[in-house]
């Protein structure tokens, strides 16, 4: 499973899905299989990649009227190969289906005049049509190029990182409802995230990062966030927690991490730090 299907997961049950979308792995293999699990679900005509319906059938025999990937005659597809399998086609209705899917591999190796030349359609394709580009290298495109497609990270999530992720995520749930844990909820943390996988020091590090990420949201710098899917909560926290309180809560977070590298006790040290954000929720401080 990729980043990449598991938006596809969301935006195909809620029917929100863009024109143009840009898949990208370092490992090429794993973007373009990515990009075929990802078309053939979206042409299937259960939304779930079925295997049993005409699309799926079609697709899975390797002849799908209505997802074209495109050819190319040498290394990179010419401007005259992205005219024709493309530009050109693009107008012309599906044959069988309700949509249309084009699949460029290695688009990266588009030069400029092909990408200039796809700029329109991209920016406006006809309703049934949606454009795919695989690669290894989103530097490689024009930004007129980026900012007309969807970017998604297509890349194998190797069982670490999903473990990780897994963490990262319980560990915010935690820090999301940290005005509503008792003392002993909060003395439990530590234990539950080593079990997770993850060292009390990480726990302290992680919220540095997400105290940095409200002080980010206070100064209005909110697009530099080192949790992003944490908006809401850094900006809920920046509304209500002073400067102040933010600079004891540091503080805080350092007196904890010297405590863990003196061998203070996991739960306490994660306990107080938690009391603290709760204090701060709680407090309605004023003094900005
Ligand atoms: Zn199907």
């Amino acid at each position: 499973m990729t980043r990449a299907e598991a938006y596809f997961d969301d935006a195909i049950r809620n029917g929100e899905l863009s024109h143009a979308y840009l898949l990208e792995s370092a490992r090429p293999e794993e973007a373009q299989a990515a990009a075929r699990r990802i078309v053939r679900r979206i042409a299937c005509e259960k939304g779930t990649g079925c295997g049993n319906c005409a699309s799926c059938r079609a697709f899975d025999s390797g002849n799908h009227p209505d997802i074209i990937v495109l050819r190319k005659e040498k290394d990179a597809p010419s401007v005259r190969e992205v005219r024709e399998q493309l530009l050109d086609d693009i107008g012309i209705r599906p044959y069988r289906f309700p949509r249309k899917i084009y699949l460029i591999d290695e688009a990266e190796k588009l030069n400029i005049q092909s990408q200039n030349a796809m700029l329109k359609t991209l920016e406006e394709p006809p309703a049934y049509a949606m454009i795919f580009l695989v690669t290894s290298n989103r530097n490689a495109f024009l930004p007129t190029v980026l900012s007309r497609v969807v970017s998604l990270k297509a890349d194998e999530v190797r069982p670490e990182e999903a473990e990780e992720e897994a963490a990262a995520d319980a560990l915010f749930d935690y820090i999301r409802r940290a005005e509503f844990l008792t003392a002993a909820q909060m003395s439990g943390i530590a234990a539950e995230m080593k079990s997770r996988g993850m060292d009390p020091e990480i726990i302290i590090t992680t919220l540095n990062g997400f105290v940095r990420d409200v002080l980010a949201v206070k100064s209005g710098a909110e697009e530099k966030l080192l949790y992003p899917a944490q908006r809401l909560t850094a900006f809920d926290w920046s509304a209500r927690m002073s400067d102040r309180f933010l600079r004891e809560l540091w503080e805080k977070l350092g007196t904890g991490r010297a405590a863990l590298s003196s061998n203070g006790n996991p739960d306490l040290v994660i306990e107080l730090v938690f009391l603290k954000i709760k204090e701060g929720l709680l407090s309605r401080d004023e003094s900005d």
